[in-house]
Order: structure tokens, then C-alpha cells, then sequence
């Protein structure tokens, strides 16, 4: 071993530097807790032009540039250096590309690699900023270019059930809507456009690029008239399919309302029966034996109105279990039949709206997708907006959310 290197030839092999470069300088700050290592382009090598690739002489050199490293040790390490400008006979003067770093980048790529794995397995960015000693900021900025290069690679093979979902940004009524890709396995986030209006949803879901909308069969969504529209204008081949789950949600929404006029109703005789039993209807009791379904089964037996109510909620579960559209349709009617004559208004108004939206609901036996099946991705979506409260660009939101939820092929590739 030959002991007498230099420290500039070893950050050399350090660096995995080419023959190009030369380690000029190396300076230790103790205040800064930093290493500055300062880089010089030989004298007299050859140059490519950055934009035809043909070999050129050096014009001038560009002035000093900075670039964060990997640590050395605990020391924050910082490359410096005066990038070559070479003379092209085509394309003019054009500063040449360093062989550590992307264009651009504050960074090296071994440090963007680094961050780009801290901040997708941190809690929160903040952390992932203290772990890297880096502000929010040079996170915005490695995140703003791990998204536009996992775009650039991304496929959208295969990419044939679609979502559309809204989500609140920022506080007050300010909405975005995702497009989410629930073909197989995890589903990601393919986009996201800043409203919910008409005009907002076609512009989302033109991101599909041409060729590729024919392939998309069905579409999820609320029962919301601006996504619907946009939908059959953009993508008029695929089925719309209505969120089961919003359907649920009404059909709970009205045994809350019944439970409510009847609870009035028998607080007017002296009867609190039903007092405090709000989240009882809500619920679907599945262990029988807890206590809960006990005391729930006692008020359940009480010939009341809400009980009515509740046993046409449950029973509606089953119709999104049938897998063949004539026997879902069947069950409906019969289940109609039953709500229609029920005297229960809140029911009927349910089921009124489902007769108005049946096609849209029917198609969820065909595809069987919803925004909710992917959890995983709302929940994320929900703290990435509450670890950054109030997101005052809503292109940042938007590349955090596709960072962590577009399922993006983030790390950097040198180009040397
Ligand atoms: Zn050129």
C-alpha cells in the first residue's frame, strides 16, 4: 500500500472521478462542520458538446458552481467547481455536462440517490430535511426532479380502470382531483389537477395521452355531475362505475335521519329509547356475541321505525356481491319494492337516487372498482396534506403526491 497518496488523490478514487478531473483543493471548516472540496478540469482535454456530442475545444470556463454531497463522516461535503464552456462548430458555446451531477442540479447524483431514499422512507419531510441537513426547499427541488424523471419513464400499459377522487387542499373550499389507476395490484396516482369543475376534470383526463385512452374500460367516481361529463367527453368508451361506497354512505345518512324524526318523535311521549344510539345504526355488528350487539340486538328487536331503516341498509350490502348484472338487477327490484311501500322517506329518496344513477351503480358488477379499495393511497395522500399544512403552491402538493403515491421509478441515473 503506498501510504504517501495525497488527500487530493483520494478523494479522487473517493469521488470515482474520470481522468477529466483533478481534485484542486480539499478544506476542513470545523465552524461549518463541512468539507469543500474544489474540482479543476484539466487543461487541454477534449470536450463533448452537450447537445450534439461532438468533440470541441474549450472556451472559456463557467463561473463557480456548487454541489452538496454525501457526508464525509459527519461533515456535510460540498463539491465546487468551474465547469468548462466548450466552443461547438453547430450549436455555439455550451457548458458541458459533469459527470457528477444532473443538469441544473444542486446535487450530485450519489446525493440525490441518497435523498431521494431518505425522503420516501422518512415519516415526514421535515425529518427527512433534518436527516439530510437540507431545507424544504432542496427537498422540493430533489422531489421536483425524481417526478419528472419517473414521468418521463413511467408506463401506462395495462392502465384500464381508472379513478377520479377529490380531496380538499389547503384550507377552506379549495379542491384537487386525482386520477388514480386501479387496474391491478396497488393502485398509484397517474395525475392531479388543481378543482374540481368540469373544465378541471377534462384537463385531467386528457393527461392520458391519446393512444392510450381507447384502452380504458371503466372510470370510478362519486356521483358528481362535472367528473361524469368530463368522463363520456374524454373518454367515451369506458363505463362510468358510481362509488359504492357513496352509495353506503347515503343509504347511512338516511337511517340517521329516520333515527332522528323518531327520536323526536318519542321524546315528545316521554320515550328516550333512542337516545344516544346514533353510531349503533352505523355499525354492522358483525361479532354477534359483544355486548354491543346485545344491547344493539334488544333496541333492534323494538318494533321501531329505524330498525326498518337499518334492516334495508344491511340488506342492500348483498347487492355488491353479485358477480352476473341480471341477478344484481333482480335483487334490486325486490329490494325497491320493499322501500318504496316502507313509509320510510329518507329510504325512498335512496333509492330514487340510486333508480336515477342505476346504470353508473349496475357497472360496478361488471368492474368491481372503487376510489376506496385504495386506502393505502388516500391515507397517504391525507398526510402528505396535513405534514405541510396548508401547502401555499398547489404545484408542490402535487409533486409530493406523485412522488409518494404515483408508484414512480424515482432514482436518478447518471449519464456518465
Ligand atoms: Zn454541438
Amino acid at each position: 500500500m503506498r501510504h504517501y497518496q495525497s488527500l487530493q488523490h483520494h478523494y479522487h478514487l473517493l469521488l470515482g472521478l474520470n481522468q477529466d478531473w483533478e481534485v484542486a483543493e480539499v478544506r476542513l471548516s470545523m465552524e461549518a462542520r463541512a468539507v469543500y472540496i474544489r474540482l479543476a478540469h484539466k487543461a487541454g482535454v477534449e470536450v463533448i458538446c452537450p447537445e450534439c456530442q461532438s468533440p470541441c475545444s474549450i472556451f472559456d470556463h463557467a463561473p463557480e458552481r456548487r454541489w452538496r454531497h454525501l457526508d464525509t463522516m459527519q461533515f456535510a461535503t460540498e463539491l465546487r467547481a468551474r465547469v468548462p464552456r466548450c466552443q461547438c462548430k453547430q450549436c455555439g458555446v455550451k457548458t458541458i455536462e459533469v459527470p457528477l451531477a444532473g443538469k441544473h442540479s444542486p446535487f450530485t447524483w450519489m446525493f440525490e440517490a441518497f435523498g431521494v431514499a431518505v425522503l420516501q422512507s422518512a415519516a415526514s419531510t421535515s425529518e427527512a430535511c433534518a436527516l439530510l441537513r437540507i431545507g424544504w426547499e432542496g427537498a422540493q427541488r430533489l422531489m421536483n426532479r425524481a417526478v419528472e424523471r419517473g414521468l418521463v419513464r413511467r408506463s401506462l400499459d395495462g392502465f384500464e380502470h381508472a379513478g377520479m377522487d377529490e380531496k380538499s387542499f389547503g384550507s377552506g373550499h379549495d379542491y384537487i382531483t386525482t386520477l388514480n389507476d386501479l387496474s391491478e395490484g396497488e393502485a398509484r396516482v397517474i395525475e392531479v389537477v388543481h378543482g374540481r369543475k368540469h373544465e378541471d376534470a377534462v384537463a385531467l383526463l386528457e393527461q392520458i395521452p391519446e393512444a392510450q385512452r381507447g384502452q380504458i374500460k371503466a372510470v370510478a367516481m362519486d356521483m358528481w355531475d362535472a367528473y361524469l361529463k368530463a368522463a363520456r367527453q374524454v373518454l367515451p368508451e369506458a363505463d362510468i362505475v358510481h362509488d359504492r361506497y357513496h352509495i353506503s354512505a347515503h343509504l347511512n345518512a338516511a337511517v340517521d335521519r329516520v333515527r332522528k324524526d323518531e327520536h323526536k318523535r318519542l321524546m315528545s311521549q316521554g320515550d328516550d329509547t333512542l337516545k344516544g344510539s346514533k353510531y349503533q345504526w352505523l355499525r354492522t355488528h358483525a361479532d354477534k356475541r359483544s355486548s354491543e350487539a346485545v344491547s344493539f340486538r334488544k333496541l333492534h328487536e323494538l318494533d321501531l321505525k329505524t330498525s326498518r331503516a337499518w334492516h334495508y341498509k344491511e340488506d342492500f350490502r348483498h347487492f355488491w356481491n353479485y358477480h352476473y348484472a341480471g341477478a344484481a338487477e333482480r335483487f334490486y327490484k325486490d329490494w325497491r319494492k320493499a322501500v318504496m311501500s316502507s313509509r320510510l322517506e329518507p329510504m325512498k329518496k335512496v333509492a330514487r337516487l340510486i333508480d336515477a344513477h342505476w346504470q353508473e351503480i349496475l357497472n360496478y358488477i361488471k368492474h368491481r372498482i372503487t376510489n376506496a379499495a385504495s386506502e393505502g393511497l388516500n391515507s397517504r395522500i391525507q398526510a402528505i396534506k396535513s405534514a405541510a399544512r396548508g401547502f401555499r403552491s398547489f404545484a408542490n402538493y402535487r409533486v409530493r403526491i406523485l412522488f409518494h403515491c404515483g408508484r414512480l421509478d424515482l432514482k436518478p441515473t447518471p449519464t456518465h
